[in-house]
Parts: C-alpha cells; sequence; structure tokens
C-alpha cells in the first residue's frame, strides 16, 4: 500500500511539472522535456519546510493526497487552497504516525477534542483511554492541554501512537516545566518549551501572541464583565502586568516561526480576549486583538508557515455569521478555529448543546474547526461519557454545517438513514446513527407491541400506514 502511495504522489508531482515544463518551452524535444520533468521533481521533492512551502512550489506532498482523498477533492485543487493559506495539513515532521486531516472551509468541517491532566487529574491512562475514544469516534485533532505531571511523558507517547492532528498549548506546560514562579520565567524560556513541543512532534501550538501591551492597554480601558476567560490569555496577561515587559509570543514573533518553519508546526493564533459571556461579545478587546492577529497571520506565510485563528467564545446567536465575516475579511481567508461559540451563558451541564447550536451557525458562515465542549464545561474535567457527549454534540454541529454549505457528499448520510426510516428497517437505523448504541438502548428500552413500528405511535406509525395505503393495502388502524 505504502508503495503505490508513493508512486501515486510520484505520479501527481511528475504530471504537474511535466505541465509546466511544456508551457514553457514548446519547441523541446519530448525526451529532453522528460529529462528535465524528472530532475525538476526530484530537486523539489525534496525541497520543501513546510506543507504550504511545498504547495507555493507547485509540490502535491503525501499528505496533501491522502487529504484530497479524504476529502473527494482533486489534489491539485486543494494544492491551490494550501498555497493560499486558506487550508491547512497540520502535520509536524516528527509525528510520523499521522493520518493527516485537512482544515479549511472549503472540506469537511473537523473536530478538536481537549484533553489532558491537571493538578486535580493526574491519571495518565485514563487520559489515554479517552483519546483512544476521541479517534474511535471520528475526531481529527487532540488538544493536550496538559498543566500538572509527567506532561512530556504524555505528550510524546500522543505522537508516536495517535494518528489524530495532536495539537498543545505551550504556556501552560512552560508553568509546569520550569517549576517557578510565573514572573520568573523569562521571555527566553518562554520561547525555549515552544522549541521542545516543536521537537515532540506537536502538528499546531495555540500561541498567545494577539494580547500584545496595545491590546491589554485597550482591555483596561474597556472594562468587561468577565475580564480575560483564556487560560493562556490569563497567564500572559499576568506575566506582562507583573514583569511590565511586551508579550514575548508578540515580541519574539519571528523568532518562533522560524521554529515553526522548520518542524512544519502550524500555528493557532489564541485568542486570549476571545469574549467569556455573551455581556462582552464583539467588544473592543475582541476586536482589537483579531486586527493583531490579522496582521500575524500575514507575518507568517511570508516564512511559509501554516496558519489558523482562534476565536469566541460566548456569543449571542445573532452576532456569530458578522463576526466569521470580520475574521475571513481580516485574516485573508485563514481558517477559522471556534471555541463554541456557545450562545447562552445560562446552561452549565448543558454546554455541549449551547456550543454545538453556535458551532453549527459558525461552521454554516466560515469557520472550519470547532472546539468541542462537554456538559462539564464550567464545572470540572470531563470524564470519559463527559467526552463522549461532547463529541457527537459537535460531529453533529459539524455535519449539519457541511450540508448546509454544499460540501460534496455530506448529505449521503442523511439520506440513507430517511431511507431506512421509509423502510422501518431499524438495523440499518442503528448502523447509521451517529451514536448505534444509544439509539440501539433508547429503542430497547421501550418494546413496541407491533415490532415494526416504535411505542411513539404504535398502530398509528404513520410511516407504516403510508406505506401500506401506497402499496394498495387497507390500514383500519382501530381494530389491528
Ligand atoms: S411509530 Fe411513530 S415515531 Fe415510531 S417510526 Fe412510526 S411514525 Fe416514527
Amino acid at each position: 500500500m505504502a508503495y503505490l502511495f508513493e508512486f501515486r504522489v510520484f505520479f501527481w508531482n511528475s504530471y504537474l511539472f511535466y505541465r509546466m515544463f511544456f508551457y514553457k518551452a514548446k519547441d523541446a524535444s519530448r525526451s529532453a522535456r522528460l529529462l528535465v520533468v524528472f530532475y525538476y521533481r526530484m530537486e523539489t521533492f525534496m525541497e520543501y519546510t513546510t506543507q504550504m512551502d511545498a504547495a507555493r512550489k507547485g509540490i502535491i506532498t503525501k499528505e496533501l493526497l491522502r487529504v484530497a482523498e479524504k476529502e473527494n477533492m482533486e489534489p491539485e485543487e486543494l494544492r491551490g487552497y494550501v498555497a493560499e493559506g486558506k487550508a491547512i495539513i497540520p502535520a509536524n515532521k516528527k509525528h510520523t504516525c499521522i493520518d493527516p486531516s485537512g482544515i479549511g472551509s472549503m472540506l469537511k468541517t473537523k473536530i478538536n477534542v481537549n484533553l489532558g491532566t491537571s493538578r486535580d487529574w493526574t491519571d495518565l491512562d485514563m487520559e489515554m483511554e479517552k483519546v483512544k475514544n476521541a479517534v474511535d469516534m471520528g475526531a481529527e485533532a487532540i488538544m493536550d492541554l496538559s498543566s500538572f505531571g509527567k506532561t512530556q511523558e504524555f505528550r510524546r507517547k500522543l505522537t508516536s501512537e495517535c494518528p489524530a492532528v495532536i495539537g498543545t498549548v505551550p504556556i501552560y506546560d512552560a508553568v509546569v516545566y520550569y517549576h517557578k514562579a510565573l514572573k520568573e520565567i523569562t521571555a527566553k524560556e518562554w520561547i525555549d518549551v515552544v522549541r521542545m513541543h516543536a521537537e515532540d512532534g506537536v502538528d499546531f501550538m495555540t500561541i498567545h501572541c494577539g494580547i500584545n501591551k496595545e491590546t491589554a492597554k485597550r482591555f483596561k480601558t474597556n472594562k468587561r464583565l468577565t475580564n480575560i476567560v483564556s487560560r493562556g490569555g490569563s497567564i500572559i496577561f499576568a506575566w506582562m502586568e507583573m514583569t511590565g515587559e511586551e508579550n514575548p509570543f508578540y515580541e519574539y514573533y519571528d523568532e518562533i516561526l522560524d521554529i515553526c518553519r522548520e518542524y512544519d508546526v502550524t500555528m493557532s493564533l489564541g485568542d486570549a480576549c476571545r469574549p467569556g459571556c455573551l455581556k462582552d461579545a464583539s467588544d473592543i478587546s475582541q476586536i482589537q486583538e483579531l486586527i493583531t492577529l490579522g496582521e500575524l497571520t500575514t507575518r507568517a506565510w511570508e516564512k511559509d508557515v501554516q496558519v489558523m485563528v482562534e476565536g469566541p467564545g460566548h456569543m449571542p446567536l445573532d452576532q456569530i455569521a458578522a463576526n466569521m465575516k470580520i475574521q475571513q475579511t481580516i485574516c485573508k481567508g485563514a481558517p477559522f478555529y471556534v471555541l463554541g461559540p456557545l450562545v447562552t451563558d445560562i446552561a452549565p451541564g448543558y454546554d455541549h448543546i449551547t456550543a454545538a447550536i453556535g458551532g453549527a451557525i459558525a461552521a454554516t458562515y466560515g469557520a472550519s474547526f470547532l472546539c468541542y465542549v462537554t456538559p462539564a464545561e464550567h464545572l470540572r474535567l470531563p470524564d470519559v461519557n463527559d467526552v463522549k457527549e461532547g463529541i457527537i454534540a459537535s460531529k453533529i454541529a459539524a455535519h449539519a454545517a457541511d450540508i448546509a454549505k454544499g460540501i460534496k457528499g455530506a448529505r449521503d448520510w442523511d439520506d440513507a438513514m430517511s431511507t431506512a426510516r421509509k423502510k422501518l428497517d431499524w438495523e440499518e437505523m442503528f448502523n447509521l446513527a451517529i451514536d448505534p448504541q444509544k439509539a440501539r438502548d433508547y429503542r430497547a428500552s421501550a418494546k413496541p407491541e407491533k415490532e415494526d413500528t416504535c411505542s411513539m405511535c404504535g398502530n398509528f406509525c404513520a410511516v407504516k400506514n403510508m406505506n401500506r395505503i401506497l402499496d394498495g393495502e387497507i390500514v383500519s388502524i382501530y381494530d389491528e
């Protein structure tokens, strides 16, 4: 299989360079052209740093080919999006077991699952079980947010065993790694942790570089109801306040880009000022930071570093579409990674639902990556069941958006389910359900008198009665 895959990569590159040369030198002999094609392909195939760099050089990498296959898209079309920065393929060169996924609004909406240890929860085996379940349930990305214990051991385990895209937030890890007070961590040490995560094979990193001194000043002038709710944002803001220094992730941004370029780490530009309640949505701090993120996106692209931009947060339903449009404009089409948005603040215990509502709307209007939210949000670290509930809710939101935005083939699943429903084919309905076991358990918990219907309507089953009447049968209901 691997041999076949390499051949296909070779084929696509050869085809592209043949075309490139053919158009440049129409009068050259065929054999000379082929020779140059071969030489050119060998040269360029080896010489690229990031997926974006490769795409800009016209190279179809094996990761791009795999993503095109998963997306049912022509590799050349996808290459164009990656070259422009409108789609990304996070794939650290050291994460060799990765099955890559693409992220971009023209692709299927992807979901991310947050996991990791905390001071109150240090069970690595439990976290690995959540990872396995998440991958089995179709999560394309895992973010390791560990902030306590053996963080590097867990991170390396992920990048050596897990095929999903792996993301981290180095700022959390720095506090654990250096074992010293926040104020004592130097700018150089913050950057060193970014390098360490890159070397460990992490595919994307959330870097809170948008909250610079200018944004912090605006934040302090324009009061908020819930201040800064981003964990990383609050850490770096506190560090800036205590040291009086500029945000090192902003000040040494070029150095971070060099690290990302070397390992092909995708920058996930963190939104320290994402609104933490409906009242703070779309306020000055959020928009000020977004403008900075737009500038930082351009600077990353100048170094061929792949970028996505993180977004809200808590947000009233009627503001979501406009926020997606603003981000797409300011960040020039870079993929948008949203954390929710949660469309109401009053539902602790049900925030997987409030986030799924917002996520479906966000993805319909431009977001391409949804960070899952579990029922445990705002309450505690999620357990295995919370993780499952969060994933299902996010997958539903992503799928609903894919149908709405017309992703090729997205509705086929729904049509197959509806066909099974029309036939009252219960086994097929279970097989097609997003959570087959739950569907099976529900039906089994209230068996109907008539096997082909369900206990909701029994004899009054509209589906059954319509099938029968259209087949020319008598439908009596009363005495059946
Ligand atoms: S009994 Fe009612 S709910 Fe159940 S399958 Fe028939 S129409 Fe649907």
